[in-house]
This record gives C-alpha cells, sequence and structure tokens, in this order.
C-alpha cells in the first residue's frame, strides 16, 4: 500500500475535483489509461474512486508498482501540511483495504521509499516513517475494521457538487 500526493498545492478545497480531473487528463495525455492512482483523498477527508482497483496502477518513475494499491492525497505535502481529516481518511483508507486485499499494515509506504522522489511530501512522508500511520491502521482494524459507503450516480454527482460549492 503506497501512498502519494499529488504536488499541486490544494488552498480551498472546494477545488479538489477539478484538480483530480485535471490529473486525469494529464496522465492520459501520457498515454496511461486513467487517473494513476486506485484512490483519491482530498483536504476535507472526502474519498474519491480513481481507477479500478483491479488495474495496476501507473508512476512517472521508475519502480514497477504491480500489486500496489496507490492512494493519493491532493495537495503538495513538502510545502502544506496534510489536514487532520485528510490523514484520518487516509487512515480509513488503508485500513479498509488492508481487510479487503489481505495486505498488512506493514507494507504501508510512501512512493520515496520505492523510487527517487520527494513524493508524498516531507510532511506526509514523516507520519509513515515514524510509523503515525502504521499504528492508527493497526488500532482502527483492530477496532473492527472500515466499512466504506460507496456513493454512484446521482448520489454522487450531488456528493462532488457540494463539495465544489464549499458545503462539504
Ligand atoms: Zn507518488
Amino acid at each position: 500500500m503506497t501512498v502519494h500526493h499529488s504536488a499541486v498545492l490544494l488552498t480551498d478545497n472546494a477545488d479538489a475535483p477539478a484538480h483530480f480531473r485535471s490529473h486525469q487528463r494529464s496522465h492520459q495525455a501520457r498515454g496511461w489509461p486513467d487517473i494513476a492512482y486506485h484512490v483519491l483523498i482530498d483536504r476535507n477527508g472526502n474519498v474519491y474512486e480513481g481507477r479500478p482497483m483491479r488495474a495496476v496502477p501507473d508512476t512517472a518513475t521508475n519502480y514497477d508498482p504491480t500489486g500496489h494499491f496507490t492512494v493519493m492525497c491532493e495537495g503538495n505535502f513538502q510545502e502544506q501540511r496534510s489536514s487532520a481529516a485528510q490523514v484520518e481518511a487516509l487512515i480509513q483508507v488503508l485500513a479498509w483495504a488492508s481487510e479487503r486485499f489481505d495486505v498488512a499494515p506493514r507494507t504501508i509506504s510512501g512512493h520515496q521509499d520505492h523510487a527517487d522522489t520527494a513524493c508524498p511530501g516531507a510532511k506526509l512522508q514523516r507520519l509513515i516513517e515514524g510509523g503515525e500511520i502504521r499504528r492508527r491502521v493497526k488500532e482502527r482494524l483492530a477496532a473492527g475494521g472500515v466499512e466504506l459507503v460507496e456513493l454512484c450516480g446521482a448520489d454522487g454527482k450531488h456528493r462532488v457538487e457540494d463539495i465544489e460549492a464549499g458545503r462539504d
């Protein structure tokens, strides 16, 4: 399970869906089939589906992500701190994936643990290297895990409209 950032500053969370669309466009312009990552998380802790989970993710760096579950937190964590809500959502997503795909929390790593990159940014990597993320994922699993509720179709569309209007 590998954690990434977009390296694009996110100051107003209402801009997050537009950032994701922009990443998807630029990734597809590279010839990739979709946005590189399986799951995307905005600053308010909203969780978005990216590339289908069964598909191998992509990376612009030199490592083979086959078998990796990739989560991208929107922001540039070289420059800004991740919010508490964003980190909490990251914990929930990783706990969910740990159960869903039967992978141990000890496999949680940052992109820079696999390739020459600053991703996911020093301020987020610190939480991975320091063990906080792994510890909190284990605690969450011990407390009964996480059930993700999927919003599709009109429900999903309305949720994104609320996010873009600054209501969520
Ligand atoms: Zn990355």
